[in-house]
Parts: C-alpha cells; structure tokens; sequence
C-alpha cells in the first residue's frame, strides 16, 4: 500500500512518486487548491490536489481531521517562497495523482496540537493521545532503550526468564493484587509485586545471570509519580559481590546513555554512604546537582536556652540543621512564609532563618526573630561553618531528625528549582551501607529497609544479628539518578541460617516463615550460591531519559492516580456467574467502580 512514511518523503524523491498512507492533520482550502498536511508516525507532509482532476478534487473536498488516507502523488518541490523550515519535509510537496479514502473520523476529541487538554481526556482518547509526535517519540525512545539493555545483558551472557504472574502473596512492603483461584475455591493467587524469589530461585538452579523486562504489581494509594503496575529491568547474577554487579550495571546504564542519548555518564558513578546522604541532603535519593547541604549544628546549640533548638539538638532521635541559600537575603516576606507552609507538608511545625546583610558584623548584620535567643558564639559558630555571606539566608530545621531530615530535604530540592540553581546535566550515584533495619513505631517491629532477603555486611552472624539490628548495615545498593531513585538491589542471603536470623529480627514466627517462605527456605538447603542483583524502574528511566514530567506520560496505556483505566473502565463489575464460579459472594456494599 505504501512506498514511504509521510515524514521521510524528501528533496532526493522529486519527480518520483510515492505511495503514502496516513491521517489527515490539517485540510486547507486555498482559492481551488487543496492542501493536505498527511501524518504518520514519522511526520508530516504536504499533498496538493489540483482542481483540473475533478474526481480526486472532489473527494478531497469531502475529507476531515483524521480520516485515514492513502495518496498516490508526485514529489515535486515546493514553489519559491512557499518552503516551510519548521517542517522537514518543508521543502517538497506531492502532488496528488490518486485519493483513497480508507477510513472517515468522527470530529476528533481534542486537537492533536492543542496542549491545554486535560490528563483525563487525553487518558480517556488515548489512541488520539498517542497519535502526537512527542508521544510518539517517547514510545520510540523507551523501545531505543529497552533495544540496548537486553543487547547488553545478552552480551554479558546475561538469560532472559520469565517468571510467573500468577503467584504467592508476599509481604515485599506493598499491598498484593489479589486473584481468586476457580480450582481451589477460597484460595488467592497474588500478581507479584517483583519476582524477587523467583529470581533468587533461578540462581539456586544454576542459572546465573538473569535478566527480565518485567511487569510487577503493587496496590499502593497512588501518591506521587506511582502506577499500579510498572515495568522494571530485573537482574540476578550468581557469585559476584556488589562491587561487581554496580561496575556491570552502571556500565550498562552508561552505554545506554550514550546510545540513546549520546550523553557520557560518569565513570566510575560516584558512591556515598546512607548516613552521609541523609545527612547532607537530608534524603537517600539526593539530587547532586543542586549545590545546597544541610549543616549539623547540634553542637552548638544544645546548650542554649532557647528550647526550640535545645531541645532537639540534646535529643539522640532530634537534629538541628542549617540550611544556607545563596543570596537568599531578597526572599520576601512572603516567600518565606510559602517555605514555611511548603516544609510543614513535611510535618515542621516552623522554618526559622537568618537573614545575612552584613556578615562581618556580627549580630548587628543579621535579621532575624530568633537572633535574640542564640549566643554571639553560636551565631559565629553557625555563620562559619554554613559559609554565610553577606546577601545568604540560613533556614533551620529543628525536631524530630526524620522531620528535619525530609522537610529541609524537600525544601532543598524546591529552592534549588525556584532559584534557578540546579545544574544542567546528569549526576548518577549510588547510595551504599543502608541500615538493615528501620524500627516501625506502629507496629512495634523492625522492618526491613530494604528487603528480607537482603544480607547483611559481612562482619555480622546469624547469632549476633539480632542483638545489632538497630545498627546493622545491609549489603544494598540504590543508583539515584538527579535525585529519583532508579534502581535497587542487593547481595542477597544465601545460608538458611541468616535468612532464618532476619525473620525473627522482623518478628516473624518461624511457623509464619513456613508458611510465607517455606520454598525459600528448602531451596536454601539445596546448594544455594552466593548472589545478588537489582531492579531498575524502566518508567522513571524513560522518563528521566526523555525529559518527561511524569511515568504516566511514557506508558502506552497508563492508570489514573486512583488506579483505573479510563480507557476500558478497568476496574468493572462482573457476571454474578462469574463471581458464583469463583465462589464469591459480594458483600450488600458493592464495591463502587
Ligand atoms: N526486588 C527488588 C525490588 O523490586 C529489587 C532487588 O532487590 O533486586 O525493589
């Protein structure tokens, strides 16, 4: 049917002619000529149809927006004076020879051009949404980039395994997707939320290096940039250590890079430790290019009267920190107040600050309401060690560490993009030495930050594991990209013991590990080598990697923020047959749609 795509049609084809098949984006009517700006996938170009073949002539007079065309025509070049640089097939034209009309179109939802349509809409139309060439390009970009990591990883003799979908419910920090089994009435399958253990699995057959562009499933209240089912680049290698799997990975991620991109990544990524991330960016996941920190200043102020700084700097759970913004001194009143608001999201209950206007002199060139709680040496002490100059504003964060940790981190990240200071460029890291554990006050437990089957550092045992939870490190790894966390993984348990160890840390019963992860366990037992692995988020690398605002927007067919398919109307009600077949009965509320 076709010769060329509508956007490859160019000057080396004049006086050829071409067959070309595609939608109508624009009809215009011009003192008896008719221009047709025909589009597919790879772009537009103009066909003319001449009023002397009355036939086709009339037929085109009857075509619209999006009607499905194909067009026999002769490339010709454009007259002088009518060649259009914005376009790349600007400089030629065909003139239409044939008209097929092979399909009309209703009057399109929302014009392909227009970008105030709403995410509803254009949820609602996806294949509408998907006809627009930035959509297009991402899809092209994610297939790019999905193209060169499985060549890598086969190079690397890496084996690509599918693992199942229908599987076990396992607590892996999400809640499951729950499918109901018709063959044993009452029981449940879950949609894994990775396939974490299947993974571990095929190393204890003997596989060695796995890999899988793999769906996985987590029911989670959709806050932030989250989707109910996302894809990552899953990958386990046998008898490396983490040192080796990063070298391979970030080796993989630069060659990616500069493949797709053309961009250089760093090499070798930089590393930093979980405690240094977190206090210096007040986050595991911190965006290297903005050139802000948080300081420590405990020291200086425990022992001052005021309490709001006392306090949490005498509290081994507190921290005071100090934040120090380039001539941030010409923030407005206003401004401030909004950073206050912005930080109390993060539960701060305030956001003290010091405006700097004269450094050098000491209090009397400082601004602040808080200036008259704090001693001249502390103040001095503060100035020094934030580097103050004169024109900076110094924030402070004072509570609980977690607070001051994620509201001067959030605040951070938000100053860095309103005052214009983030760096252009790519600034990869990988964030080592995690705790092991977290201790869950609701629950009264230590939970696992990363996984449960992650190992701990070497230096600790089965028996002296749980008297150190509070303060064992993992043997995890999380590669952080311009401050979104693209990836994570670990070294792995690989002896019974340990793995047994951890589940009493967490307060698993041993019948309950059982019960959960009796195939673990017994797999353990059976020769088990030594292994460890990642997965990265394919979304958020697709979407750092073309510049898109959010994973929806680099997903074919993504979900709402409230986990449904505007598209079909997924979730749905079913046949009470079906339901009766399954053996559920619905309770009298019946689940809203
Ligand atoms: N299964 C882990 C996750 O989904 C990644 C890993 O440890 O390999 O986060």
């Amino acid at each position: 049917m076709r010769s060329h795509y509508c956007g490859d049609v160019n000057e080396s084809l004049v006086d050829q002619e071409v067959q070309l098949c595609g939608w109508v984006h624009r009809r215009r009517d011009h003192g008896g000529v008719i221009f047709v700006d025909l589009r597919d996938r790879e772009g537009l170009v103009q066909v003319v149809f001449d009023p002397d073949r009355h036939e086709m002539f009339a037929a085109a007079e009857r075509i619209r927006s999006e009607y499905v065309l194909r067009v026999v025509g002769k490339v010709r070049l454009r007259p002088e004076g009518t060649v259009n640089s914005d376009m790349a097939t600007g400089q030629i034209e065909v003139l239409g020879l044939e008209l097929e009309v092979l399909s009309q179109a209703e009057t399109p939802p929302f014009q392909l051009d227009d970008d105030r349509v709403s995410e509803e809409h254009r949820l609602r139309y996806r294949y509408m949404d998907l006809r627009r060439p930035e959509m297009f390009q991402r899809l092209k970009i994610r297939s790019n980039i999905t193209r060169v990591l499985r060549d890598f990883l086969d190079n690397q003799g890496f084996l690509d395994v599918e693992t199942p979908i229908l599987t076990k419910a396992t607590p892996e920090g999400a809640r499951d997707y729950l499918v109901p089994s018709r063959t044993h009435q009452g029981s449940f399958f879950a949609l894994p939320q990775s396939p974490q253990l299947f993974k571990q699995l095929l190393m204890v057959a003997g596989v060695d290096r796995y890999y899988q562009i793999v769906r996985c499933f987590r029911d989670e209240d959709l806050r932030a940039d989250r989707q109910p089912e996302f894809t990552q680049l899953d990958i386990e290698t046998s008898f490396m250590d983490e040192d080796q799997i990063m070298a391979l990975t970030e080796e993989m991620l630069r060659e990616v890079f500069a493949k797709v991109l053309e961009v250089a990544l760093p090499n070798p990524f930089p590393r930093m430790p979980y405690a240094e991330a977190i206090s210096r960016f007040g986050s595991d996941k911190p965006d290297l290019r903005i050139p802000l920190e948080l300081i420590d200043i405990d020291d200086v102020l425990k022992d001052v009267e005021f309490k709001v700084f006392s306090g949490p700097a005498s509290d081994p759970k507190g921290r005071v920190a100090a934040l120090r913004l380039p001539k941030g001194a010409e923030l407005s009143r206003k401004e401030i107040d909004d950073y206050t608001k912005y930080v109390g999201i993060y539960g701060a209950r305030g956001l003290a600050y010091i405006k700097c206007n004269d450094v050098a002199a000491g209090r009397e060139g400082l601004q602040s309401p808080i200036l008259k709680f704090l001693p001249d040496e502390a103040i001095a002490t503060i100035m020094q060690r934030t580097g103050a100059e004169d024109g900076d504003l110094v924030f402070f964060g004072a509570d609980k560490a977690n607070i001051v940790n994620e509201s001067l981190g959030a605040l951070r990240v938000k100053l860095g993009h309103d005052r214009g200071l983030v760096k252009r460029g790519w600034k990869p890291l990988w964030v080592v030495d995690f705790p092991m554990f977290e201790w869950d006050e609701k629950d009264d437990r230590y939970t696992a930050l990363h996984h449960p089957f992650t190992a701990p550092s070497s230096d600790i045992s089965p028996e002296t594991l749980q008297e150190n939870a509070a303060t064992a490190l993992s043997r995890a790894y999380d590669c952080v990209l311009n401050g979104t966390e693209v990836g994570g993984g670990s070294i792995r348990i690989y002896r019974e013991a340990m793995q047994t160890a951890v589940f009493r840390t967490l307060g698993i019963s041993d019948e309950e590990a059982q019960d959960k992860f009796g195939f673990l366990l017994d797999a353990l037992k059976h020769g088990c080598p030594p292994h460890g692995g990642l997965a990265f988020g394919l979304d958020r690398l697709v979407m750092l990697m073309t510049g898109a605002s959010s994973i929806r927007e680099v997903m074919a067919f993504p979900k709402t923020q409230s986990a449904s398919c505007l598209l079909t109307n997924a979730p749905s009600q079913v046949d009470d047959k079906q339901l009766r077949e399954l053996g559920i009965r619905q309770r009298a509320q019946q689940a809203s749609k």
